[in-house]
């Protein structure tokens, strides 16, 4: 449990994943990719909590991870207290409808044979919430929660506009009654307007439903508009967590400071690039030692080059993984700024709104 607060509905615990994936023409070589590399943290009930990094970072590993659409290779997941890891098939299959998913692009997950009533309807079928008699009023009842007209559900879904199938597939996700949404780049792939509409739309959701989230972004602008809580990856790792006003206010670690010189507004059509942000993220297949991040680390020390920081308790509900900070567990106040080497100021704020 994190903090002695309000107990985590969802609590993660050193999950760890790698795949094996071939590379080179003609495919000969077979390398292993640590996507996944000793994460944990906690969800509590009504929360959205931010995982927020660049593309290859993991965090879709770790989102497939909660539901086992993606099986870990160790670690631990447990959602109100029950080990999704040891669930039983029928176990497991509750535990899916309390914990939903929503795609960043809808139209791949919708099937595209079946209309959007029987899109929503079908979960509602499968897990006894609604009879033949009654499923259509619900039907109806969340096409207009999620702003659709009823007759939304007589059509098929590549009737619909990007913003409209994201619509679609909230308001499925929404029919199974769901404590906890994994929302994996809900709005990446929409319009920036758009985004603005599903994101006043999912917070809507949030709380009239009192849902909590699970809520993975490449940007940070997204993230700190949407969730209360936060947490930074990079190349598997968690580098930073901590409170959004906080980490916004003092980002510890270099990689957070770095991030959000790119995203200097709290607007969520504000676009973050990582791609060009100073220096490239590493492979994942051949990370770099010590500190993953050193390579692009204006602080960087010899240290860094060896030895891999742990992630520390700093300050009330902070965590940084940094050699910068010391690394007495709980330590309750920042160290001063003349115990640390403070990080160089990061590049300048790269912002684009055409990504
Ligand atoms: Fe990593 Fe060292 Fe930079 Fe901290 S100072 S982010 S440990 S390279």
């Amino acid at each position: 449990m994190t903090d002695g607060m309000a107990m985590p509905l969802l609590s993660v615990e050193n999950l760890r994943k790698t795949f094996r994936v071939k590379k080179g023409f003609p495919k000969s070589v077979t390398t292993t990719v640590r996507a996944v590399d000793g994460v944990s943290f906690d969800v509590r009930p009504g929360e959205a909590f931010g995982l927020v990094g660049e593309s290859g970072c993991g965090k879709s590993t770790v989102g497939r991870s909660l539901l086992r659409l993606v099986e870990p290779d160790s670690g631990t997941v447990r959602f109100s207290g029950l080990d999704i890891g040891a669930a039983t098939d029928r176990e497991l299959r509750r535990l899916r409808r309390r914990i939903q998913i929503v795609f960043q692009d809808p139209y791949s997950s919708l099937n595209p044979r079946l209309t959007v009533g029987n899109t929503i309807a079908e979960p509602m079928l499968v897990h006894g919430l609604a009879d033949r008699g009654s499923v259509t009023d619900k039907v109806v009842d969340l096409l207009r929660e999620v702003g659709l007209p009823p007759e939304a559900r007589l059509r098929y879904p590549h009737e619909f506009s990007g913003g409209q199938r994201q619509r679609i597939g909230i308001a499925r996700a929404l029919s199974v009654e769901p404590e906890l949404i994994v929302a994996d780049e809900p709005v990446s792939a929409l319009d920036v307007s758009i985004q603005a509409q599903i994101l006043i739309l999912l917070q809507e959701l949030k709380d009239r439903r009192g849902l909590s989230f699970v809520f993975i972004s490449h940007d940070l602008a997204v993230v700190r508009y949407f969730c209360q809580r936060l947490a930074v990856m990079y190349l598997g790792r968690i580098v930073e967590e901590g409170p959004i006003p906080e980490i916004f206010e003092t980002p510890l670690h270099p990689y957070t400071q770095l991030l959000k010189s790119t995203s200097p507004v709290p607007d969520p059509g504000a676009k973050v690039t990582f791609a060009r942000m100073e220096g490239e993220i590493a492979s994942a297949a051949n990370p770099p030692k010590g500190c993953h991040f050193h390579p692009r680390c204006p602080a960087a020390m010899d240290v860094c080059r060896t030895t891999a920081p742990p992630l520390i308790q700093h300050g009330p509900g902070r965590k940084v993984a940094c050699h910068l900070y010391p690394t007495e567990a709980a330590s309750p106040e920042p160290a001063s700024s003349a115990s640390l080497s403070p990080p160089a100021p990061v590049p300048s704020a790269t912002r684009s709104d055409h990504p």
